[in-house]
């Protein structure tokens, strides 16, 4: 998992170059006012449908003991061959014997969160193997040896002049920011090397249990191209991707594209259940899904099990503040955002103390919730992981925490609540440099403004109205 920085997310925020705020800020707004139009629009009631969607998928990953080896049996029995990978090296290693054994030198590879987790790219790279993103925000991430900062739009922390210098310095064309010239000049780099590659591989969005269908959705058309120009096809999949029948796929592909994008539908959808048949023109002769549990079955068994309903649509990210002010990066993993303050944190196992300031990177507003296709209830969840960090006493939690137990002293004795609250507007003549020599006051001074204090007016005001 790639580590961007070790700032908190407060202080990431302070300092974020304002280029990046203005791409964040206005990308994840439009695309939230779009999402609500086209629901309110398409649905008359779009929290049925997010109801129901969390529904179906509470209960199959509540029965995955018979999902999976439901989906594995409907998959072989399409000529496909089925792995599972218990983590993420074992997920890169079974992918790279798979490259080995057919003597695969080269990948064109579409846009897959969980190989973002596994750091496949860069394993393959080490192994001798080329591996090149075709997704054009994936494409951009890779030639600038960057990390993506959202789950559907890698490069929300760009605008077009950033891309057009990348574009520059690989030696893609002079300098033009048009976004269609950009677009065009790398389909034109990328087209022909789909042909060349030996292997293409994908994730999937979603699999049913009942066929053995991957659906994968994109607005580019990388993925079936990835699919249909190679010989061999691999997809990529998180355990929890499961769901139980193909009917289940109107409900998941008309809430991902409204929720993810504000479209309609996203503009490519690709259904496959297995390698190319006799008689069929095109698509690849071998066909391998690898399973990925990489912790998944430990955040099963834990109190936070709903966020494993995910179905990646970024939505929570577009309307959360916080993500909006500080941006994907500070978030220190693969998943950025309300889904990211809950997923990476349990995801990390052992390394849970590292990520245990995330789930305190929230206001408790319930936005994330709103939006949810399926209905997680990020806040409940943020609050359980904030208790485990208590629990565990991780460290990074408890930074600029304020002193709780103080307060409850106080709060519980009338007389020294009382002179505190006379002391108290003493703040008001107290200069930052002296706020700044107590370490845990320095940490929060620096990011924010101290209000004036005005303690001490309600009970002044309670005082005199019982005079009347
Ligand atoms: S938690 Fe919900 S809103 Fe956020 S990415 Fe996952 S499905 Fe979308």
């Amino acid at each position: 998992m790639p580590t961007k920085t070790q700032q908190d997310i407060d202080r990431y925020a302070r300092d974020l170059n304002p280029e990046v705020y203005t791409s964040v800020y206005g990308g994840t707004k439009a695309t939230t006012e779009k999402r609500h139009d086209v629901l309110f629009h398409d649905y008359p009631d779009p929290d049925l449908l997010r109801r129901t969607a969390g529904e179906v998928k509470q209960h199959t990953l509540e029965n995955l003991d018979t999902y999976l080896p439901k989906a594995e049996a409907a998959l072989k029995a399409n000529g496909a061959q089925v792995h599972f990978a218990a983590d993420g090296d074992a997920a890169n290693r079974i992918i790279l014997e798979i490259m080995k054994a057919n003597g695969a030198k080269s990948m064109v590879k579409s846009k897959s969160m969980v190989s973002e987790e596994t750091g496949l790219g860069h394993f393959l790279e080490d192994n001798g193997m080329k591996c090149l993103e075709t997704d054009l925000g994936e494409f951009i991430i890779q030639i600038d040896h960057d990390h993506p900062s959202h789950i559907v739009k890698p490069i929300a922390h760009k605008n077009r002049r950033d891309i057009a210098k990348s574009f520059e310095r690989e030696g893609l064309g002079d300098y033009n920011d048009d976004p269609a010239t950009i677009t065009r000049r790398a389909r034109e780099f990328l087209r022909g090397k789909y042909f060349e590659a030996d292997v293409g591989l994908t994730g999937a969005n979603f699999v049913s249990a009942e066929s053995g269908r991957l659906a994968i959705v994109t607005n580019e058309g990388n993925a079936r191209f990835c699919m249909a120009a190679t010989p061999i096809h691999i997809g990529i999949v998180g355990i929890e991707k499961l769901i139980p029948h193909d009917r289940d796929l109107a409900l998941f592909t008309s809430l991902i594209g409204r929720s993810g994008t504000g479209q309609h539908l996203t503009v490519y959808t690709q259904f496959i259940n297995g390698p190319r048949r006799f008689g069929q023109p095109d698509g690849p002769e071998q066909m391998h899904v690898v399973f990925v549990d990489n912790k998944r079955t430990e955040v099963l068994a834990s109190n936070c099990r709903e966020i494993l309903r995910c179905i990646r649509c970024g939505a929570c990210l577009n309307v959360c503040p916080v993500y909006r002010q500080a941006s994907g990066h500070a978030y220190r993993s693969v998943y950025p955002g309300p889904v990211g303050a809950v997923l990476s944190p349990l995801l990390a196992g052992t390394r849970f103390p590292e990520l245990a300031d995330l789930p305190k990177a929230s206001s408790l507003c319930g936005a994330c919730n709103e939006v949810c296709p399926v209905n997680i209830p990020i806040p409940d969840l943020l609050l359980r992981l904030r208790d485990k960090a208590k629990t565990e006493h991780a460290g990074r939690a408890m930074k600029g925490t304020p002193p709780m137990g103080m307060y409850g002293l106080l709060a519980s004795q009338p007389h020294a609540w009382r002179a505190a609250m006379t002391m108290g507007a003493a703040m008001n003549l107290t200069p930052n440099a002296v706020m700044n020599i107590i370490p845990p006051a320095a940490a929060w001074n620096s990011c924010r403004q101290l209000p004036k204090w005005r303690g001490g007016k309600f009970r002044h005001w309670m005082k005199e109205r019982g005079k009347n």
